[in-house]
C-alpha cells in the first residue's frame, strides 16, 4: 500500500513540475507540494505575519500529523521517497549489515538544532527556511539541475536549452545528497531534514503509533532490516524519528508489532534526542548571526544595481521575508531570464531569483512567474498591469554603443523595445566622416517615463560580451528608494 502511495506522489510531483511549464501550464496546481510543506507554513508565519492563500494546504500535513505520527516522509515526501529509493539500490550488496545501517546515531539530532537556527532566523524576518526544505530543495535542484540535463538529450522539458548561473553549485549539493545514501540509508531525512525534524516534533504525542508487544518480541532484529527512520523498533521505539513505514511489522515473524493504540503489554517509547541546552545555545547563536547578515551591504539594505527582481515582485525586504527559493518562477520563465542569484542579494538571498538580461529577458506579455510563486513574493498580475510595472530602467553606454562610437547605423534596440509608445527614441545627427563624406546617423535615447526594464535591447545589442545598453533596478515600482530623483525623458 505505502509503495503505491508513494510511486503515485513522488510521480506526481514529477509531473506538476514538468507541467509547470508555459506550454504545459492550464491552470493546474503546480505548486501544490511547496503549499503542503509544514516548515514552509511556519517559517513564512514566523518571519511575515502572514500566510499566503495556497500555503493553508500545509494544515493537511500538520494536523494528521499530529494523531497519526510522521506519515509525509515515507508516504507522500517525494525528496524522502528518492532518497529511499537510492538508498534501496545502493544497500543491494550481499555484504550489508542492515542492523547496522539502520541502527540510530547520535548526530541524527542535527536536524532538530538546523530546524532551531531557521525558526529564530524566520522570527528575526529572515526566510532561509527554504534553502533546506526538502521541497524547495528537490523543486531547485530538479530545476536548475536534473530537467536541463534531461533536456539535454530529450528536448522535452524547456523549449530551448536553458542555463543557470551558479547551477553547478546546486548540482553538486544535490548530486552529494543522494551519493550520501551510500553510505547511510535516508542520510538526508535521517541527519538534515529541518522538516522531518519538525515532523517529529509534532508526532511526538501522536496517540497511533507503532507498538512492540514485549511478550511476543524475541528480539531477532529482523524489523531492523528495512526501517527507514532509523528509529529502532525492536527496542523503546523513537516516536519522533518513526516515518510510519511500516517495514517492520511487516519483517516481524512473530507479530510482535502493530501500528495502533497502546496496549498493557506496549513498550515504552523514547523522547526526542536533544540536549535543551544545545538548543538554546543554538538558539543564541543564530540570534547573534542574524544582526550580522542585515549588517552586511545587500538589497535590503542598499539598492543594488544587479539585484533585478521579477515584475510582480513585493518590496525587497517582504521579498526576502517571503521567498523560499524554490525556483519555480525559474522553472516556468520562458526566457530563462530569471537566474538563481548567488551573493548579488546579499547572504539572505542566495537563489533568490533575479534577472540576468544577458541570458534572457521579460517577455512583455508574460505573467507567468506571479501565477506559480507558492509564497506571495511575486504576486499574481494582470497582463495590462504588468505592461506597466517597471523593473528597472535601461540605459547606455555611449562608449560601446555602435552609433554613438563608431558612427555604425544600428536600430536593433528600438525595434525589439515591446512598450507603446517606443522607451527608446532617435536624434538624427549629421556627421562627416574620416573621408570628408557626410552622413545622417540615428543615434539612440532612452525615455525613462517609458521604459520598464524588461531587458530585451540588452539582450538583443549586437555588442554581445558587454552590451551597449544594460538595465539596472534604478526606477523599479515596488522600491520607493530605488528611484532617480531628477526625472528626464
Ligand atoms: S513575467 Fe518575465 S520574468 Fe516572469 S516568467 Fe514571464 S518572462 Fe519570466
Ligand atoms: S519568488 Fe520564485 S523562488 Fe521565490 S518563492 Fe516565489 S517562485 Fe519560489
Ligand atoms: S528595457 Fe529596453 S526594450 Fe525594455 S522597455 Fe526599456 S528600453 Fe525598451
Amino acid at each position: 500500500m505505502r509503495r503505491i502511495y508513494s510511486v503515485f506522489f513522488f510521480v506526481l510531483f514529477v509531473v506538476l513540475l514538468f507541467a509547470t511549464d508555459f506550454r504545459h501550464l492550464k491552470g493546474y496546481e503546480t505548486s501544490l507540494f511547496l503549499e503542503i510543506s509544514p516548515l514552509t507554513f511556519l517559517a513564512s508565519l514566523l518571519s511575515s505575519f502572514t500566510v499566503y492563500k495556497g500555503i493553508v494546504l500545509s494544515l493537511l500535513v500538520i494536523i494528521p500529523t499530529v494523531f497519526l505520527g510522521r506519515f509525509f516522509c515515507s508516504w507522500i515526501c517525494p525528496m524522502g521517497i528518492l532518497n529511499q529509493w537510492i538508498s534501496h539500490i545502493f544497500n543491494k550488496r550481499k555484504n550489508v549489515d542492515h542492523n547496522k545501517i539502520n541502527s540510530y546515531r547520535s548526530f541524527f539530532a542535527f536536524k532538530y538544532y538546523l530546524l532551531t537556527f531557521l525558526i529564530v532566523l524566520a522570527a528575526f524576518g529572515s526566510l532561509q527556511s527554504g534553502l533546506f526544505d526538502p521541497i524547495s530543495l528537490l523543486t531547485r535542484s530538479f530545476t536548475v539541475s536534473l530537467y536541463p540535463a534531461i533536456n539535454h538529450t530529450a528536448f522535452t522539458m524547456y523549449l530551448k536549452q536553458p542555463i543557470f548561473s551558479g547551477g553547478m553549485i546546486i548540482t553538486l549539493i544535490f548530486i552529494s545528497l543522494m551519493f550520501a545514501n551510500r553510505f547511510l540509508t535516508r542520510f538526508w531525512c535521517r541527519a538534515l531534514c529541518p522538516l522531518g525534524a519538525l515532523l517529529g516534533v509534532l508526532s511526538i504525542y501522536s496517540p497511533l503509533r507503532i507498538f512492540r508487544d514485549t511478550k511476543k518480541c524475541n528480539d531477532c532484529r529482523k524489523c531492523l532490516k528495512y526501517c527507514h527512520g532509523a528509529c529502532e523498533p525492536h527496542s523503546e521505539l523513537r516516536q519522533s524519528e518513526c516515518h510510519l513505514c511500516m517495514t517492520c511489522i511487516e519483517e516481524c515473524p512473530e507479530g510482535a508489532l502493530h501500528y495502533g493504540l497502546k496496549t498493557q503489554q506496549s513498550s515504552e517509547h523514547l523522547p526526542i534526542d536533544v540536549s535543551r541546552r544545545r538548543i538554546i545555545e543554538t538558539a543564541v547563536a543564530s540570534a547573534v548571526l542574524f544582526p550580522m547578515m542585515r549588517s552586511a551591504v545587500n538589497a535590503r539594505t542598499l539598492d543594488t544595481e544587479s539585484v533585478i527582481r521579477p515584475p510582480g515582485s513585493i518590496p525587497e525586504g517582504d521579498f526576502l521575508r517571503r521567498c523560499i527559493k524554490c525556483g519555480e518562477c525559474m522553472r516556468v520563465c520562458p526566457t530563462n531570464v530569471l537566474q538563481p542569484a548567488l551573493l548579488e542579494a546579499g547572504l539572505e538571498g542566495l537563489w533568490s531569483p533575479v534577472l540576468i538580461n544577458k541570458i534572457g529577458y521579460c517577455e512583455h506579455n508574460c505573467v507567468l512567474c506571479g501565477h506559480v510563486c507558492p509564497t506571495g513574493a511575486i504576486v499574481p498580475l494582470t497582463v495590462e498591469k504588468k505592461i506597466k510595472t517597471k523593473i528597472g530602467t535601461a540605459f547606455y553606454n555611449r562608449g560601446r554603443c555602435l552609433p554613438w562610437a563608431m558612427n555604425i547605423e544600428c536600430i536593433v534596440c528600438e525595434e525589439v523595445c515591446p512598450t507603446s509608445p517606443k522607451a527608446i527614441w532617435f536624434q538624427n545627427v549629421e556627421l562627416t566622416m574620416r573621408d570628408g563624406s557626410t552622413k545622417t546617423l540615428k543615434r539612440p535615447f532612452i525615455d525613462t517615463k517609458h521604459c520598464i526594464g524588461c531587458g530585451i535591447c540588452q539582450n538583443k545589442c549586437p555588442v554581445h560580451d558587454s552590451p551597449a545598453v544594460y538595465v539596472t533596478s534604478i526606477g523599479e515600482t515596488r522600491s520607493k528608494t530605488n528611484q532617480m530623483i531628477l526625472k528626464g525623458s
